[in-house]
């Protein structure tokens, strides 16, 4: 696991795998109140608290009614990793929920540098939320006049080393992705009740992650992840209409496929065309690209993470240390 002088992570104290007795958890579910950063400093609203005075209204409608969007960020090396792209979603998350975003994206980004520097971090992890501000108790926006914007930078708890080498073993849950049509899981709103019932899914069954179907039976996505599988050298991954969010690392993986001249196709497909694949593996930032081996039971190709996926996860290493916007000039 990565340390850095910041970091008050501990080593985890397992490396089993999941179907044995633990499971390693992402950022998403270690049980952790605390950034892991000394001294911390939380962004709220133009103004910097330390963990225990960083705190909310009980009538932001963000906590009353998961009424808010968000954006998970990585940044390594000093440099934040695709912030515009990150800060475009957020944008079109606030849109399509009629939020208006209480700053321009200059000054976002300015916000955004300036916490990690007020955190002395290289390496790690901002959760940016902007919630629809406080209100009374009734959910109509219109009573919440001032969003608020709220900017946490943490150290980051990786999945361990073992799963990056070993894969994981993920299973489908009966909890369906959100309808577009009643949620559209495009937007990264903080409302992820559905993917938490999902994930409690996964838990019960003890697996590292849940494979979550849209209304169709086709493959959205996971949790906090989407999903790729390789066949027969052609890269598969399932379009933004079947119920996946356009996830800034997925867009990567398009980027580094085509320096391999492997072609990604987006795609509806299902469960059987996981079970004959001969590689599949995941994306997200906070679990960057990891490779899954078992679902539902069926070893994925050999049981072991495939050559093309090994290739593209030590390309986006390279990638993620080199690109970026400075933090420190
Ligand atoms: N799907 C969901 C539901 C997510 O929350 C995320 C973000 N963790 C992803 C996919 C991956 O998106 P990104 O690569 O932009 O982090």
């Amino acid at each position: 696991m990565k340390t850095n002088d910041a970091t008050v992570l501990e080593e985890p104290k397992t490396d089993k795998r999941a179907t044995e007795e633990t499971i390693e958890p992402a950022i998403e579910s270690r049980p952790r109140p605390t950034t892991g950063v000394r001294e911390a400093k939380i962004y709220i609203d133009g103004k910097f608290y330390s963990e225990t005075e960083a705190k909310v209204s009980v009538f932001d409608h963000g906590l009353l009614y998961g009424d808010g969007i968000f954006e998970g960020i990585r940044f390594y090396n000093g440099r934040v990793f695709r912030l515009e792209e990150h800060l475009e979603r957020l944008w079109d998350s606030a849109r399509s929920i009629c939020l208006k975003i209480p700053m321009t994206r200059q000054g976002m980004t300015e916000a955004l540098i300036e916490t990690i520097r007020q955190n002395h971090l290289h390496d790690g992890y901002i959760r940016l939320l902007v919630t629809r501000g406080v209100g009374n108790l009734g959910l109509n926006p219109e009573q919440c006049k001032n969003p608020s914007v709220i900017i946490i930078a943490a150290t980051i708890a990786l999945y361990h080393e073992d799963f990056y080498r070993k894969g994981l073993s993920i299973v489908t849950v009966a909890t369906r992705r959100s309808n577009p049509a009643s949620l559209n899981p495009a937007v990264k709103s903080l409302n992820y009740l559905n993917n938490v019932m999902a994930r409690i899914e996964a838990n019960l069954a003890r697996a590292d992650e849940a494979l979550m179907l849209n209304d169709a039976g086709n493959v959205a996505e996971c949790t906090a992840d989407n999903v790729f599988i390789i066949k027969d050298s052609q890269i598969f991954t399932p379009p933004i209409t079947a119920g996946a969010l356009r996830g800034i690392t997925r867009s990567v993986v398009f980027d580094i496929a085509s320096e391999f001249d492997l072609e990604v196709t987006e795609a509806d497909f299902t469960r059987h065309d996981i079970f004959v694949a001969d590689e599949c593996f995941l994306t997200g930032t906070a679990a960057e690209i990891v490779p899954v081996v078992k679902v539902d039971g069926r070893l994925i190709g050999n049981g072991k993470p495939g050559p093309i996926t090994t290739r593209i996860i030590a390309r986006f290493r390279e990638i993620t240390r080199k690109t970026g916007t400075p933090i420190f000039d």
